[in-house]
Parts: structure tokens; C-alpha cells; sequence
């Protein structure tokens, strides 16, 4: 019977360590570099940088997102799982062990789809952390729908040649290349005609229109790229995995990716939650503290209870992806936990913001920009309604429709077949009375 909520302690004290550690050494460049995390390193930055990577390197804490055999550590989901709800506390965390979306998505298909080529030119430097990468799908007049998408790569010779619109491509701005996923074949169905490329970001033709914010950042000075591509030429090479599979490689991506983003999220949840707590036992109105108001103590206690449910569940779902290996098998689990992370994360932090008055909602306190990124987890990787379609597709796999009538916990029915089948003893008591 192997069923055990306990963590080795040998991994416990590694999580200990990078506890401190991000409270301690990283936290702070939230502070001093904020909205940097994906800009490669001056010189200035590099010397605080890279000493605390090369620590989490001594520690083999590094890039844990990937198997050994990907250029990984190979710790599995489970192990990251517990990382990452650390790392969630902290934008700069996940840069600093090497394991920050959007890069670990776009490492993890180079690693699987890459040939020796593409993975000594974009996975080496992408593990060593130097460069950054940006995943260009969504477009201007389609997202949650890729079957819409029209950008268009067509060969031409030993060339392909990309022309079309993308929006919303994070990091375009500062990422040494873009995964991008065009039409290759309009003849076909959308699942079997639309292809992968890498694209330098220094080929000619890639036009970055406007860097989209969000909000509150101010405008044209955000990190989400309109991006034209006109007349892009790349070498036949430059194909990721094969021709039309690009929604075979979407899906690896994007699981892991999901799934990644709400092990985070329960640490910045969390966050919220101690600074809820923090500030209940500090403040006293109206004769006694915010601890001992029974509407505080329902926020607390609905917080702890969504928290713990969520955790639990994302733990869960990392042990199943171990456990199967694939993405795919878990994928009704991976949506649900992409379905819940907004929820739980905007709850705990409206609460948190509440809790702290006028500080709440003022640029002095975190709370706002939690509640904008519980927004963001809604659409990114997938708009929420879209993930419950798929939930209630798989859900829906493992029933069958009733065979008759009545549906078969119509009690009716029921009690006339549980009467027929104790008959017997129900007519020995009839004949008693
Ligand atoms: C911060 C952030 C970062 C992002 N980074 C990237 C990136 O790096 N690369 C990239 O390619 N994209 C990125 N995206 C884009 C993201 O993938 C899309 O926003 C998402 O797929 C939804 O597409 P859309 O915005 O066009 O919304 P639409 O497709 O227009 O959908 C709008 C709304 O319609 C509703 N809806 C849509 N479909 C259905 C349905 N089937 N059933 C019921 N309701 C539905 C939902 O309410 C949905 O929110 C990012 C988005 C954000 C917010």
C-alpha cells in the first residue's frame, strides 16, 4: 500500500534550503530589477545573477524541469511540484533555478521534436539560461481557436517563407528566437496542416509592431508582442519536429506548461494567505484585532480551505503525470488544475486586499497585480471556459447514456428491482404480520 503524503527527508532539506534561500537572496530582485526577469543579463546584473545560479547549480537544482537524458535533472513532477510552489512566490525564482515559462514549454518540445542540430544551437544555450525564447501562435483575429489560424509558411526551395500576424508572443522583445506556428498545408484539416519553426529573431522580415502591456504597466511598454512576419525566410531546417505536427507538439507543450504555472501558483496564493494572516493579528479596530472578527476568520478559513484543496490536487496531478509519463494521460487532470488556479488565486488575494484596507489596493501592497495574474492564468495557455469543455468531454467518456426511459438511480425502478430480488424474505414477512 503505497499511499504517503510525506516528502524524503533528504529532498525536505533541499527544499528547506531553497526556502531560505528565495526568501533571503531572491525576493529582493523583485524589488531592484523588477519586470527584468526576461532581459538578458549587463554586466552590472550579472554580478549579482550568477553567483546565486551557480549556487542552485552546486545544489543540482537547476533546471529540473527536464529529464537527464533532455539535458535535465530529471526530478520528475512531483519533486518540481514542490520546488515550484516555492519558486511561485518570487517573479525572478524560477529564472534564477532555471526553469521560468515560457522557456521551460519551448525547451521541453526542442527537446523532444529537435534534431542534434536545433538542440546544440537553442536547448544548450536555453539550459544555460543566456538566452530567452518566445511561442508565437495566438493571433490578432484568433486565440482560443488554432483551426482559425491563417499565418502561412510556403517552401520555397530549400526555403520557407512566413507571412501573416501574431499576437500576444511573450517576450518577443528580448528572445533570441520564436517558436512559431504557421499553416503549411491549407488543404488539409487544421490538425494535420499546420507546422513549427525556429525562427532567429534576427531574421529580416520579423516585424515587432507594438509590445503590449498589461494593465496597469504603461502602454507600448509591455512584454506581449504584436508581431508581422513578412516574407520571413528560413532554411528548410528550421522545421520543428515534422511537417503539419505542430498540434501534436502544442499539446506537449502545453501540458507541462499548465501544469508548471499551478505549482507556482500555490506558492503565490500562499503568499497571500500569510500576509492575510499577518495582518489579521496585527490590526485591532472596534475593541479587538482582525484575528478575532468571525468575517476575518471566514476569509482565512475559506482561504486555507480552497489553498489545501488546490495543492493537494496539483501534487496529485504531478504524481500522475510521473506515474504515466505523458501528458496526455493526465490531461483531464492538468485542465481541471488550470481551471481551479484562477479562481483559487483571485479568491485569496481579494480577501488579502480586503483584509488590508486602503493598503490593500493601494501600489504599496502586492495584492492587485495577484488579482490581474489570476486574470491572466484564465487566458493564457487557454481560456478557462475552453479547458472546462475539455474536462466535461473526458468526464463524460467514462459514463454511458441510460438504456431505457428512466435513468437508472430512478428509485422507482430501483425499489421494483430490489423488491424482485429479496421477494423471498419480503413475502416471509408479509406472511408474519
Ligand atoms: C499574459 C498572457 C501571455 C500570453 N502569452 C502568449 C504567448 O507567449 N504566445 C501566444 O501565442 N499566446 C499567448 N497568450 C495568448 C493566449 O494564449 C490567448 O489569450 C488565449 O488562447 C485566448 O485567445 P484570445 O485572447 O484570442 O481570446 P478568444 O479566443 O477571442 O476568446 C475570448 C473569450 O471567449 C470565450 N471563449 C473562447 N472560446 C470559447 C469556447 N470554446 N467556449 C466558450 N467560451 C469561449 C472565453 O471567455 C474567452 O476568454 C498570452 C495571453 C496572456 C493573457
Amino acid at each position: 500500500m503505497a499511499w504517503d503524503f510525506e516528502t524524503d527527508p533528504e529532498f525536505q532539506q533541499q527544499l528547506d534550503w531553497v526556502d531560505t534561500f528565495v526568501r533571503e537572496e531572491v525576493e529582493p530582485l523583485d524589488l531592484v530589477w523588477p519586470g527584468l526577469e526576461f532581459t538578458p543579463l549587463d554586466d552590472v546584473r550579472r554580478k549579482a545573477i550568477d553567483p546565486l545560479k551557480a549556487e542552485v547549480r552546486s545544489r543540482g537544482l537547476w533546471a529540473t524541469h527536464l529529464g537527464p537524458d533532455l539535458g535535465g535533472q530529471g526530478y520528475g513532477q512531483l519533486k518540481l511540484a514542490l520546488l515550484n510552489e516555492i519558486l511561485g512566490r518570487s517573479s525572478w525564482a524560477p529564472i534564477v533555478f532555471g526553469c521560468q515559462a515560457p522557456d521551460t514549454g519551448n525547451a521541453e518540445i526542442i527537446a523532444h521534436y529537435g534534431t542534434p542540430e536545433q538542440k546544440e544551437r537553442y536547448l544548450r544555450p536555453l539550459l544555460e539560461g543566456e538566452l530567452f525564447s518566445s511561442y508565437s501562435m495566438t493571433e490578432p483575429h484568433a486565440g482560443a481557436d488554432p483551426t482559425m489560424f491563417t499565418t502561412r509558411a510556403e517552401r520555397d526551395g530549400d526555403e520557407w517563407v512566413i507571412n501573416g500576424w501574431k499576437f500576444f508572443s511573450s517576450n518577443a522583445n528580448t528572445a533570441a528566437f520564436l517558436i512559431v506556428m504557421v499553416v503549411t498545408n491549407p488543404d488539409v484539416s487544421a490538425y494535420n496542416g499546420m507546422s513549427m519553426f525556429l525562427v532567429p529573431s534576427d531574421t529580416p522580415g520579423i516585424d515587432i509592431v507594438r509590445n503590449v502591456g498589461l494593465a496597469g504597466e504603461p502602454e507600448g511598454h509591455g512584454s506581449h508582442a504584436l508581431i508581422h512576419y513578412d516574407n520571413v525566410r528560413v532554411p528548410a531546417e528550421a522545421l520543428l519536429g515534422g511537417e503539419g505536427q505542430a498540434f501534436a507538439i502544442a499539446q506537449t507543450r502545453l501540458g507541462g506548461g499548465r501544469i508548471h504555472h499551478a505549482m507556482r501558483t500555490i506558492g503565490l496564493a500562499n503568499k497571500a494567505l500569510d500576509m492575510m494572516c499577518e495582518r489579521a493579528l496585527s490590526r485591532t479596530t472596534q475593541g479587538s484585532l482582525l484575528a478575532e472578527k468571525q468575517f476575518v476568520q471566514g476569509y482565512i478559513a475559506d482561504s486555507y480551505a480552497q489553498l489545501v484543496q488546490f495543492r493537494l490536487f496539483v501534487l496529485y496531478t504531478a504524481w500522475s503525470i510521473d506515474k504515466h509519463n505523458d501528458y496526455r494521460k493526465v490531461r483531464k487532470d492538468i485542465a481541471t488544475a488550470k481551471v481551479v488556479m484562477p479562481t483559487v488565486l483571485h479568491d485569496i488575494a481579494w480577501r488579502g486586499m480586503q483584509v488590508h484596507g486602503a493598503l490593500g489596493v493601494s501600489n504599496e501592497m502586492p495584492f492587485f497585480s495577484m488579482i490581474l495574474g489570476a486574470g491572466v492564468m484564465g487566458l493564457a495557455d487557454g481560456p478557462t471556459e475552453v479547458h472546462k469543455t475539455t474536462i466535461a468531454r473526458q468526464v463524460l467518456r467514462d459514463h454511458r447514456p441510460s438504456d431505457d426511459l428512466w435513468p437508472t438511480q430512478h428509485l422507482p425502478k430501483l425499489r421494483e428491482a430490489a423488491r424482485a430480488k429479496y421477494a423471498d424474505y419480503l413475502e416471509h414477512e408479509v406472511g408474519n404480520l
